[in-house]
């Protein structure tokens, strides 16, 4: 499903530079579920904005379903976000003036799907997340777990290629946290693709799948439990490929 070979990001502030990401590779394969870990400043959400086409590489190739995104103009990108990509922030992001059903609704009327439809889809999808009963909450009419769930829905809704979170967990207390495991738990499942972000250990070693950077480069990667904990052979020497 991504295939990322070799990627840099290179940030010039103030004539200086600052290599987020230097000679990063992985691939993910459908159905996977992944954690990106590692230090503050490590280079995790650079590599998330890539990962989302938000961003492009300044060196390196990204193949996204077979196709190179590495090189893709600005607006090429926002189409294959469109089509591929369903995004989950730590500040949830929903409009706060709509509905959880019109929040849900959002990526479908971009897509131009009709009224009808697009609510079938957003309450389908509602329901996935437990929250149907909440559809015509504003979102300060529900808890941060709750948000969080609209959130999830409204990047599931669409049917994106994968999920991308990142720190999902990181505005909510640890019980209200499970609860969003969980429900990733049930989404790998059910077959989704999801790579998330976090700087909680217990919650990367509940995932398939671990990757650590450490300044720009991956330093390990194998399954959560041992790379979260730093234990066997997944972890690589710093500098090593
Ligand atoms: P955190 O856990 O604190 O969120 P992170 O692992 O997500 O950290 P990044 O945000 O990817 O870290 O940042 C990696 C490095 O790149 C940092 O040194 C940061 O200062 C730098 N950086 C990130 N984005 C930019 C930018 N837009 N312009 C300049 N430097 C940037
Ligand atoms: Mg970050």
């Amino acid at each position: 499903l991504i295939e990322v070979q070799d990627i840099t990001r290179v940030f010039h502030v103030g004539g200086e530079e600052v290599r987020a990401l230097r000679g990063v590779s992985f691939g993910i394969s459908r159905g996977e579920w992944v954690a990106i870990i590692g230090q503050s400043g490590s280079g995790k959400s650079t590599l998330m904005n890539v990962l989302g086409c938000l961003d492009t590489p300044s060196s390196g190739r990204y193949t996204l379903n077979g196709k190179d995104v590495s090189r893709m103009s600005d607006d090429e990108l926002a189409v294959i976000r469109n089509e591929e990509i369903g995004f989950i922030f730590q500040t949830f992001q929903l409009l706060p003036r709509e509905t959880a059903l019109a929040n849900v609704e959002l990526p479908l009327v971009y897509r131009g799907i009709p009224a009808r439809e697009r609510k079938a889809r957003a309450t389908a999808a509602l329901e996935k997340v437990q929250l149907a009963h909440r559809m015509h909450h504003r979102p300060n009419e529900l808890s941060g777990g709750q948000r969080q769930r609209v959130a999830i829905a409204r990047a599931l809704v669409a049917e994106p290629s994968m999920l991308l979170a990142d720190e999902p967990t990181g505005n909510l207390d640890s019980a209200t946290g499970e609860e969003i495991v969980r429900l990733f738990a049930e989404l790998h499942q059910a077959g989704n693709t999801l790579v998330l972000v976090t700087h909680e250990p217990k919650l990367a070693a509940r995932c398939p799948r671990a990757i650590r950077l450490s300044d720009g480069e991956v330093v390990a990667d194998g399954p959560g439990r041992e790379v979260a904990l730093g234990i066997g052979q997944s972890v690589m020497a710093a500098g090593g490929t």
